[in-house]
């Protein structure tokens, strides 16, 4: 067994090594905490060391035990710092473990640390992180893509073999694009939030960053499923195996043309109208398709998000949690405490969500958006009664260069055009790389992500299509690979 196989297997492919024999389940946590020490992508907030990564895993867990993994800084760990890369968390050690987390423990899965990410997952670029940008693996210029990018730069990077992260509008997809790997947003309620530090409930979702679709599909069946503690998971029925599709005859894909015009570079087109023929010669069948409204996701998620997170983080006020930066009157304490411990882009978000609930223009902004929210579902509803998947590219660009976007918060927003209609309508969506393009600016090469979206709770299709691509694709993520570590 050498390091060179370790480092490219997948999930999938490490648990066979460990239970054919050719390589002990310490062993493989030994490499892979090594790789972690080495991390030059800034994609750990914090590393496991051999103790931490095994405290709470069962060691007898089936088929995926021995194979470590990477968890978000959102994700709650007992005892272990859980920051959301905010500094207001700073200090804050949970006294539980979220359930995601639980799950993987329980299935024999070591933490090799917590990820890097944009604060409390609001951002496409990992810069809104207090701990300084995750790198992109493939181009350290770049941005990993957000808000889940370390956990994406990680596995791209050869840092670890999977990650967990969340998606609210996109941050699995966007930085699995990014990364060249494989991201899914599950169906919203499939996976238990409980644990998962809120930004906006009604659409925050857990789900897995992996080297390819088996690996995507075996970490969802550990994660899916009811939890007493989040009434609003109802899991998979029937749960979720390994796909092992090779054609797509009789399947239908959509394509919401209007949709797909305007900002989006020539080089990712290129790459979408490339899958779209081999999905052709896989026996699948395109179809033009209308989603109305969608051009409207953009202006009610931004309404409905940053609504939701104005509410879910007034908790942090100096006294529950983390950071307290004064010890005068109360009052001056939580200003203080907030005003410190939040960053730029969290503090826009709650003047935002708590101007668009103010009474008065409550029903104007967030009564609207709901609206708007509602036509975005019943529009994925009729393209659904024709087609089995609707297809677009994951983001109009490649990955963007650190600090391209961030002085204009907007056209960092639209940089989720393609994934915040699905996140809004609550269907599952996978991200599969779809080959590499040049950014329209020039440069080498990069990965492009190809998105993939079914009905709600129809993942073991979307997986056996996904995979069916995958295999005719054949992606190359070598170079990725040799950009994590020194
Ligand atoms: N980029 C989007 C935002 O900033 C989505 C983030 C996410 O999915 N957590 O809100």
């Amino acid at each position: 067994m050498s390091d060179i196989e370790l480092l490219a297997a997948s999930g999938a492919e490490t648990a066979a090594m460990i239970s054919s024999g050719e390589i002990s389940a310490e062993e493989v946590l030994e490499f892979w905490l090594g790789r972690v020490s080495g991390d030059q992508l800034n994609g750990y907030l914090w590393k496991a060391d051999n103790e931490a990564a095994l405290a709470g895993v069962n060691v007898d867990g089936g088929a995926l035990t021995g194979v470590p993994l990477a968890i978000k800084d959102i994700f709650c760990t007992e005892g272990v710092p859980t920051t959301a890369a905010s500094k207001i968390l700073a200090g804050y050690r949970p006294p539980f473990t979220a359930t995601s987390v639980r799950n993987t423990a329980a299935a024999g899965m070591p933490m090799l640390g917590k990820t890097n990410m944009d604060e409390f997952a609001m951002g496409s670029s990992n810069e809104n992180s207090a701990f300084g940008p995750s790198l992109n693996p493939w181009d350290t210029g770049r941005v990993p893509g957000g808000s889940s990018g370390g956990s994406a730069a990680v596995v791209a990077g050869g840092l670890a073999p999977w990650a967990l992260g969340t998606d609210t509008g996109g941050s699995i997809r966007q930085p699995a694009g990014f990364c060249g790997i494989v991201g899914l947003k599950p169906t919203y309620g499939s996976i238990s939030r409980y644990g998962m530090i809120a930004f906006a409930s009604s659409l925050d979702q857990c789900g897995p960053l992996t080297r390819n679709v088996t690996d995507a599909a075996l970490l969802l069946d550990v994660l899916q499923g009811r939890d007493p503690c989040d009434s609003t998971s109802v899991g998979i029925e029937g749960g979720v195996s390994a796909p092992s599709a090779d054609r797509l005859d009789g399947l239908r894909f959509g394509v919401p043309r209007a949709l797909i015009g305007e900002g989006i570079e020539a080089g990712v087109l290129a790459r979408f109208e490339d899958t779209l023929i081999r999905i052709a010669d896989l026996g699948g069948e395109i179809v033009d398709i209308e989603l109305p409204h969608a051009g409207h996701a953009i202006s009610a998620y931004y309404v409905l998000a940053p609504a939701e997170a104005s509410t879910n983080l007034s908790r942090y006020d100096g006294v529950r949690y983390g950071l307290r930066s004064s010890d005068e009157d109360l009052l001056s304490m939580y200003e203080v405490t907030r005003d410190d411990g939040f960053g730029p882009e969290v503090k826009r978000r709650i003047m935002l969500g708590t101007y668009a609930l103010s009474s008065g223009y409550y029903d104007a902004y967030y009564g609207r958006a709901q609206r708007v929210r509602t036509r975005i579902v019943e529009d994925f509803n009729t393209a659904f009664s024709e087609v089995d998947f609707v297809v677009t590219p994951t983001s109009p660009t490649v990955a963007f260069k650190l600090g391209e976007k961030t002085a204009d918060p907007w056209t960092m927003y639209l940089s989720d055009v393609f994934t915040v209609p699905i996140s809004l309508a609550g269907i599952p969506a996978i991200s599969i790389p779809a080959g590499l393009a040049e950014p329209d600016g020039g440069g080498p090469e990069l990965p492009v992500g190809f998105q993939i979206a079914a009905p709600a709770f129809a993942e073991q299709g979307l997986l056996e299509a996904a995979y069916a691509l995958e295999t005719a694709i054949r992606f190359d993520g070598s170079a990725g690979l040799a950009g994590g570590a020194a």
